[in-house]
């Protein structure tokens, strides 16, 4: 594609602190941006050129958006796949139609990387008490997630082998489920591949990350040898870069995979956007994450990824607000604030990023 010039618009589905701050960075690069959010009061919305609040089904505003930019990127995964191919049809898009619909079902996630030839966790579609009940005595118990819109450990339940399959079906509310075995892991890793209109591609150093109640809590990198060996990282890169190609990815994915006790690394899940796990590459990397979208999305030339050093990101959420005012005060922590108004527990308010090296 061809590069956009200064001040072209660059349109934004989704409010979130993502969308936030890939507007930072365009701005920096001397793009303006449009929001397309339903909800109004939204981080992104807050310091955008220009922001539409309607839904992703709304064609009228759809079509008014697509006229309104000249290039699209898209920082919530569950943006209707139909909204992304009507806009493709305008201006160039990130992630693109089939990165979106294959990230947006676990099932789909875990075949394509099967497919691909990742290994990933022993795994079940569920549709009923019979086929749960088959996979829960196949695997010894496992971890039953709904196959659309979970996220921070939300729509997921951890079940024995005895489990009551018609009661764990009835309290995630859906039948449209999968089963995965429970990994026995040493630790959590994240991949990030970004590539070009061009097919150009270039990969982050790993994150390792540290969850606290199913929230992402400390992503550190780059991963350290001793827990993510050559091998593995090797292994990992590649299997970003051949589901970046297979699935025709414009933009930025991120791949979260657990390395086993035994040595392995096994595919969780992908999302085709900026990554929580990669925050640390506002000052942590030569471009960051956010940076290197909207490069992709204005035909710029790819930055380089390389890591400036090794750096900790913290996320601080609505209980954690006082560990922010502490940070405050502290020289060589740089600070993100997502700019939401209310501290829910649970929430996302905030990040740090520090050196560590
Ligand atoms: P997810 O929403 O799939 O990222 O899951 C949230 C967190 O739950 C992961 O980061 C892991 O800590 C844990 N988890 C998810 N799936 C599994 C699994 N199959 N085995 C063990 N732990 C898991």
């Amino acid at each position: 594609m061809k590069m956009l010039p200064e001040k072209a618009m660059i349109g934004v589905l989704g409010g979130g602190q993502l969308g936030r701050m890939a507007i930072e960075a365009a701005s920096a690069l001397g793009y303006r941006c449009h929001v397309f959010a339903p909800d109004g009061d939204a981080p992104a919305t807050d310091i955008a050129a220009v922001s539409t609040r309607a839904d992703y089904t709304d064609t009228a505003a759809l079509t008014a958006f697509a006229n309104s930019v000249d290039s699209v990127i898209c920082e919530f995964e569950n943006v209707p796949v139909e909204a992304m191919d009507m806009l493709a049809n305008h201006v160039p898009v990130c992630p693109g139609g089939k990165a979106l619909r294959v990230a947006q079902h676990r099932l789909s996630e875990k075949d394509n990387a099967r497919t691909l030839g990742i290994s990933t966790p022993r795994y079940a579609g569920v549709k009923d008490g019979a086929s749960l009940a088959d996979a829960l005595s196949r695997f010894g118990g496992g971890i039953l997630k709904t196959c659309r819109m979970g996220y921070d450990g939300k729509g997921q339940m951890r079940l024995a082998a005895d489990a009551d399959p018609l009661a764990a079906i009835a309290h995630l509310g859906s039948d449209d489920l999968i089963l995965e075995e429970i990994v026995d892991f040493t630790a959590e890793a994240s991949f990030l591949v970004a590539r070009d209109h061009q097919g150009q591609i270039a990969v982050w150093p790993a994150s390792i990350n540290q969850h606290r109640g199913g929230i992402l809590h400390i992503s550190e990198a780059p991963a350290l040898a001793d827990i993510l060996t050559p091998a593995l990282w090797d292994e990992g890169k590649a299997a970003v870069i051949a589901m970046a190609e297979d699935l025709e990815l414009t933009g930025v994915l991120a791949a979260e995979m657990f390395i086993t006790r035994d040595g392995n690394l096994l595919f969780n899940e992908i999302a085709p956007r900026p990554h929580n796990s990669f925050h640390w590459t506002i000052e942590g990397a030569e471009t960051s994450q956010f940076s290197q979208l909207i490069r992709v999305a204005a035909g710029l030339p790819m930055g380089r990824v390389n890591a400036t050093g090794r750096w900790r990101m913290t996320n601080i959420l609505g209980e954690d607000m006082p560990l922010l005012d502490t940070a405050m005060a502290e020289p060589g922590v740089y600070i993100h604030r997502y700019g939401k108004a209310e501290a829910r527990t649970g929430r996302k308010m905030a990040h740090l990023n520090q050196r560590i090296d």
